[in-house]
């Protein structure tokens, strides 16, 4: 067994699902357990490991590698510690043929192990970076609000990249679309149902609306598109409107999930419906329902760390994932960031949730060359 596939079984049996999915005091919430294994793998292997406490019972690991001489530029590793839950979830690693199940096998426990057993075997060896400071850093409660990487970007963190953990099967991904979550509501007057022209009823303003998002915005967002990401989507989620048969609505919500390109955020998604909407004569309050931005992911593929590290995974292009991650939030805190690591999306957040050990071993090659090759 290689020391990348014992690390990530000796992860996937410390239970780490984001307390977001889990009861409060469920003992297999919070990431605590795993930061505190991998610090002490950390600090055994000659990093610098302290933790950055995010929560009060939640902080990201902070492990570096500092070369003798002044480092010219920093990389960080950045796979999340924190799993999905989903009940069913196992975490007794089991071996089948060339596959390990196991909850976070992929998402992204592999990226832990793969990412951290790179470092280590780096340091040790005669080619480590000498003007390099690499940086391991496993971040919490990216499953949920993205807490970790938030305060690793707010902290002022620098670096020259930051190559996130998740699964987009060994490929280096730039991009990836951002998302807006909002409230929509109509307002109208209630009536007694035996004379609804009295009334004006909320949920066909509402209806009047959704029809509008599926005609003429669905087909105008089909005609901006970004050459890795495609076009921006719409989706209405959830209506509501009204208590009883007989009492015309006064009031109607909507839930509307819209996936941005680069380049869009909250307050222009809100103008160009506000602007819609009115050339129809409809109008609508809006409201946010993300505590925080989730913009897309655009890193320069043309940046010489990105070409020199995809140069080390045998493709020359980069790829785009339809995922939102941790990287989005780093690029916004001014990291140039990708998103690698072993496995398939796939398979994560399933039931039987697994990753191939040659998609692992493979991530902790590539990642090895390539800090081998850093001055
Ligand atoms: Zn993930």
């Amino acid at each position: 067994m290689t020391k990348t596939e014992k690390l990530l079984r000796e992860l996937i049996a410390l239970p780490s699902v984001n307390p977001a999915f889990l009861p409060a005091n469920d003992p297999n919430s919070g990431e605590k357990r795993v930061a505190e294994f991998l610090a002490a793998i950390a600090a055994r292997s000659g990093l610098d490991a302290e933790f950055r406490q995010v929560q009060p019972t939640r902080a990201n690991l902070i492990a570096s590698y500092r070369p003798t001489t002044k480092a010219k530029r920093r990389i960080i590793l950045a796979p999340h510690m924190d799993t999905v839950g989903a009940p069913g979830a196992v975490f007794t690693p089991q071996l089948k043929g060339n596959r390990l199940y196991g909850r976070g096998a992929c998402d992204t426990k592999g990226s832990v192990a793969a990412m951290l057993s790179a470092l280590i075997e780096v340091i040790a060896s005669r080619d480590r970076p000498r003007q390099t400071e690499v940086v391991f850093a496993g971040l919490i409660d990216e499953e949920s609000l993205q807490a970790g990487s938030r305060a690793l970007a707010a902290s002022k963190f620098k670096a020259d990249l930051a190559i996130v953990g998740e699964p987009t099967r060994c490929k280096v991904v730039t991009a990836h679309k951002g998302a807006v979550w909002l409230k929509l509501e109509t307002q109208g007057k209630a009536a007694h149902a035996a004379r609804p022209e009295l009334g004006v009823n909320a949920a066909y303003e509402m209806a009047r609306i959704c029809t509008l998002l599926e005609t003429e915005y669905t087909s105008r967002l089909g005609r901006t598109k970004h050459p890795l990401l495609g076009h921006g989507t719409i989706n209405v989620g959830a209506i509501h409107a009204g208590q009883q048969p007989n009492i015309v609505p006064d009031r109607c919500t909507a839930l509307i999930d819209r996936r941005t390109l680069p380049g869009e955020t909250n307050a222009s998604i809100i103008r160009e419906l506000r602007t819609l909407f009115g050339a129809h004569g409809l109008s609508a309050a809006f409201s946010k329902i993300h505590p925080y931005p989730c913009p897309a992911l655009e890193t320069d593929p043309a940046n010489p760390l990105v070409r020199q590290f995809m140069t080390f995974t045998r493709r020359r292009t980069p790829g785009a994932v339809n995922f939102f991650s941790d990287a989005a939030v780093l690029a916004a805190g001014g990291i140039p960031s990708v998103l690698f690591g072993p496995g398939d999306i796939a398979q994560a957040h399933t039931r039987d949730e697994w990753i191939e050990l040659s998609q692992l071993e493979q991530a902790k090659g590539f990642l090895v060359r390539f800090l081998q090759s850093l001055e």
